[in-house]
């Protein structure tokens, strides 16, 4: 693999894509383009410190127009695709499940389609050099039902949400272009992940806001269930380890050995603002005051842990964080930047984008 390949990257504004886009072009000397629709989780803020840079190009198409694909791939000429677009929110699955199955399921179908056309006629060195890298979850292996198992990469896959089975599915599609066509595929399948620049919907940033405001912090049935946590720039690292590195066709799970119940995680944030945030907002005592329980969410999953014993075994990657250093420098971050979250929670990061329909 060369050290100046062209990236395609889908998903780039989003958490991880972005996560992973400012890591490339800080680290190495490789080009990025950023194919990105810009759902309401996309965020061209979260890339300001790479925007100018000429190594960074941004395409604002969506990963189901066949034709949009087409011209990004023949304009671009990437060496490489790392594929994260994607509906991400397991409760907006529960609600909307139709948008997960045309991103999820029929975006990354067109997206094999139009890499495997531009692949088949790549000249044959950089046809050889081509890589599709597909980013999933562990949540398509379904639920470890709290026993002390671990999910390994041969673990059958049984997802439980309308989210998790959209991924399920796209695993598929990749793992057949990859044994059919011989398109040159690898699959990443990682646990939940938390760090700077994530979407105030999910837990940890929701945790942190709403205490901040002195709003309740509503836990899912009694906070019992187990998820194995990741510092977002852990899994960054872990992504270009695996592009750059990883034998085509195999499959690696990457988690940080970080099982936490969401209550204790939930407990851990209000620690860390009783120490960060001694001032706390009007009539709140204790952080952990504001904790409410709420009715489970449907089909919930009690436990998933990864075993990423392949990954640290086969490319020597391991997570530089542990959960405490990674909740404390994310709790720090939230605190440091104030505006970009402001700016998601009052909507007007989605005024200033480019391009037309950014707000249908
Ligand atoms: P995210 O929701 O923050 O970002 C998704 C991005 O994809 C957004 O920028 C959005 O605008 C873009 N997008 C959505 N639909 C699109 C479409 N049709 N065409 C083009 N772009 C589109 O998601 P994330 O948390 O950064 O997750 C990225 C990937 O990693 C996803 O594939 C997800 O399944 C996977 N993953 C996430 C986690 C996690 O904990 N967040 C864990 C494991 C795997």
């Amino acid at each position: 693999i060369s050290s100046k390949m062209k990236i395609l990257i889908t998903g780039g504004a989003g958490f991880i894509g972005s996560a992973l886009i400012r890591h490339i072009i800080r680290h190495t000397e490789h080009r990025v383009v950023n194919v990105d629709k810009l759902t309401y989780a996309g965020n061209l803020e979260s890339l300001a410190e790479v925007e100018a840079d000429p190594r960074y190009a941004f395409e604002q198409v969506d990963i189901c127009s066949r034709s949009a694909l087409e011209r990004v791939f023949a304009v671009h000429q990437p060496d490489a695709v790392m594929h994260l677009a994607a509906e991400s929110h397991v409760d907006r699955s529960i609600d909307g499940p139709a948008a997960f199955v045309e991103t999820n399921i029929v975006g990354t179908y067109t997206l094999l389609e139009a890499a495997r056309a531009y692949w088949q006629q790549m000249p044959s060195e950089r046809r050889t050099a081509f890589r599709f890298h597909h980013i999933s979850t562990d949540e398509v292996y379904g639920d470890l039902h709290g026993s002390g198992a671990l999910f390994t990469e041969t673990t059958p896959y049984a997802p439980s949400s309308p989210y998790s089975a959209s991924k399920a599915s796209s695993d598929h599609l990749v793992r057949a272009w990859h044994r059919t066509y011989g398109l040159p595929a690898i699959i990443t399948n990682c646990s939940n992940n938390y760090g700077p620049y994530h979407f105030p919907e999910k837990l940890i940033p929701l945790m942190i806001l709403n205490a901040l405001a002195g709003k309740p912090l509503p836990v899912y049935g009694d906070g019992r269930q187990i998820r194995d946590w990741l510092f977002v720039e852990d899994h960054a690292r872990a992504l270009y380890a695996v592009i750059t590195r990883a034998r085509v066709g195999e499959t690696y799970n990457i988690g940080g050995h970080n099982e936490q119940a969401n209550i204790d995680v939930v407990r851990s944030i209000c620690r860390l603002l009783e120490e960060m945030v001694p001032d706390k907002p009007a009539g709140v005592a204790n952080y952990e005051d504001l904790i409410s329980f709420v009715a489970d969410r449907p089909g919930h999953d009690v436990r998933y842990a990864i075993d990423a014993a392949k990954i640290q075994n086969d490319l020597g990657w391991r997570p530089q964080e542990t959960f405490e250093s990674g909740l404390r420098k994310t709790v720090r971050w939230y605190l440091d930047n104030r505006e970009w979250w402001r700016r998601v929670l009052d909507g007007s990061y989605r005024l200033e984008r480019l391009g037309q329909g950014a707000l249908s």
